[in-house]
C-alpha cells in the first residue's frame, strides 16, 4: 500500500497531466463562501456543486462560523464574496464529544503541560444539530461586517448524501 505522501505525489502527477485547467483568478468566480465541517465524508465540490475557483470553502470541526469568522471577513471584505452557506451535518463528532473528552485525551497523551496548551480553547461542541445551524446563522447575521451578505443554514445527511435547508 502506498504511503500517504506517495499517494499525494502520484495523485498530483496524474492531476497535473490530465485535469489541471490552468491558472484561475484569486476571487471566487461564483462569489460565495461555504462554511462546513472537516468531516472526511464531506466533499464540498461534489456534494454542493462548487466548480474549481468558484467559492471559498472554510472547514473546521463542526463547521463553526465563529471559528471561520476570520476567513469570512477576508472572503467578503477583500475577495468580494456576497453569500455564505453554513452547512453542518448529521453524525457530527461535535454532537458526540465534550470539551472534557478532549482534555482527558490530551492529559493521557501529553500530560498536564499539554493540557495547559489546550485548556483555553473553546471547543464549540453542540447538543442539537438544527438548533446549532440556526444559532450560527443568527450569530453571523448579527455582525456589522456581514451587512448585505446573504446567509443561509443547511444540514448534510451523511447517511443519504442529501442536503436540507434549515433557514431561509
Ligand atoms: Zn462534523
Amino acid at each position: 500500500m502506498p504511503s500517504i505522501q506517495q499517494n499525494l505525489e502520484a495523485s498530483n502527477k496524474d492531476y497535473v497531466s490530465s485535469k489541471f485547467p490552468g491558472p484561475l483568478p484569486l476571487p471566487p468566480s461564483e462569489g460565495y463562501a461555504v462554511v462546513t465541517c472537516m468531516d472526511a465524508r464531506i466533499d464540498p465540490a461534489a456534494q454542493f456543486g462548487i466548480p474549481l475557483g468558484g467559492a471559498h470553502v472554510v472547514r473546521n470541526a463542526g463547521g463553526s462560523v465563529k471559528e471561520a469568522f476570520r476567513s469570512l471577513v477576508i472572503s467578503q471584505q477583500i475577495l468580494n464574496t456576497k453569500e455564505v452557506l453554513v452547512i453542518k451535518h448529521t453524525d457530527c463528532g461535535m454532537l458526540q464529544f465534550q470539551k472534557s473528552d478532549a482534555i482527558t485525551a490530551v492529559k493521557q497523551n501529553a500530560g498536564e503541560e499539554g493540557v495547559r496548551e489546550v485548556e483555553d480553547i473553546e471547543f464549540l461542541t453542540f447538543p442539537d444539530l438544527e438548533e446549532e445551524v440556526k444559532k450560527d446563522v443568527e450569530w453571523l447575521k448579527g455582525k456589522l461586517v456581514e451587512k448585505g451578505i446573504v446567509v443561509s443554514g443547511w444540514v448534510y445527511d451523511v447517511q443519504t448524501g442529501t442536503v436540507k435547508r434549515i433557514t431561509a
